[in-house]
């Protein structure tokens, strides 16, 4: 679960907050993407639930943590209950496929004889069993974000949060990370996206929460398509309902 409650952050010498207010509510096992022009507060947000920027005000809870007791030298603890994906991968480059996921497992303190168990599971769930000793220049992007995905689940995290995952990727590569997501969520992880791409979004029909000048404006909540603005989605017109003892009236509309 992912809670921020009236989250308010103005960067030091910003004359207007990067998040304002904001409330948002995201249940376990929810495919939220997250939208807006650039400079809406997205990376904010991001950074805001792994703990990279403290709000001003407002509250903010992240499975079950509150983050106001999360101390200094428990962040890194706590950031490795969360799965985050780059869009610039983030792989270290002088180890190889295997040893970027097996690598992350020991940091997270799992003995020798899970990391072997594990690795091959996560690199098969991302197709990349056959790639396991080649080192990240050896890697097509779409590979690499693939390796970087695997990293981030190895240790089954409940959310995994991902800015602009595809945003270095190509047409038919980006929807094979959106697929890998996808799968992901299946399993029953929380997944919380930012993108630009209005195709895997529209696609996807998932939640989408947009973002503007730091604020939600809109929050469609099942079928969402990529909306940068307030503007309420067109809709099915409203079915007029037959109420015994009451005229036909309309049914409340939907935003
Ligand atoms: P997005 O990810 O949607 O592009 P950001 O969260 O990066 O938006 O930025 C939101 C606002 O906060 C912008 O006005 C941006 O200039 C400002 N901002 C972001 N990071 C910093 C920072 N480190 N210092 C000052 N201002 C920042």
């Amino acid at each position: 679960m992912i809670l921020f409650d009236s989250v308010t952050k103005k960067y030091p010498g910003d004359s207007e907050a990067a998040l304002d207010s904001v409330s948002l509510h995201i249940e376990p096992n929810e495919f939220v993407f997250l939208v807006g022009k650039s400079g809406a507060g997205k990376s904010t947000l991001m950074k805001m639930i792994t703990k990279e920027e403290i709000p001003d005000s407002g509250k903010i809870i992240i499975g079950g943590i509150d983050l106001d007791y999360v101390k200094k030298r428990h962040i890194p603890g706590y950031r490795r209950r969360l799965g985050v994906v780059f869009q610039d991968f983030k792989l270290l480059p002088r180890r190889t496929v295997y040893e970027n996921v097996a690598f992350a497992l020991e940091i997270a303190g799992m003995s020798g004889k899970e990391i072997r168990r594990t690795v091959p599971k996560v690199l098969e769930l991302v197709d990349l069993s056959e790639q396991a000793n080649k080192f990240p220049d050896q890697l097509s992007g779409g590979q690499a974000q693939r390796v970087s995905i695997a990293r981030s689940v190895a240790r089954q995290p409940k959310i995994l949060i991902a800015d602009e995952p595809t945003a270095n990727l190509d047409k038919l590569t980006t929807q094979e990370i959106i697929d890998l997501l996808k799968r992901i969520n299946d399993f029953g992880t929380t997944i919380l996206v930012t993108t630009h791409n209005e195709n895997i979004v529209n696609n996807l029909q998932k939640r989408v929460i947009t973002l503007k000048d730091g604020k939600i404006v809109n929050d469609q909540k099942n079928n969402g398509i990529y909306n940068l603005d307030s503007t309420p989605v067109p809709k099915q017109p409203a079915r007029r309902v037959q109420t015994p003892g009451h005229a036909l009236k309309p049914r409340r509309k939907v935003i």
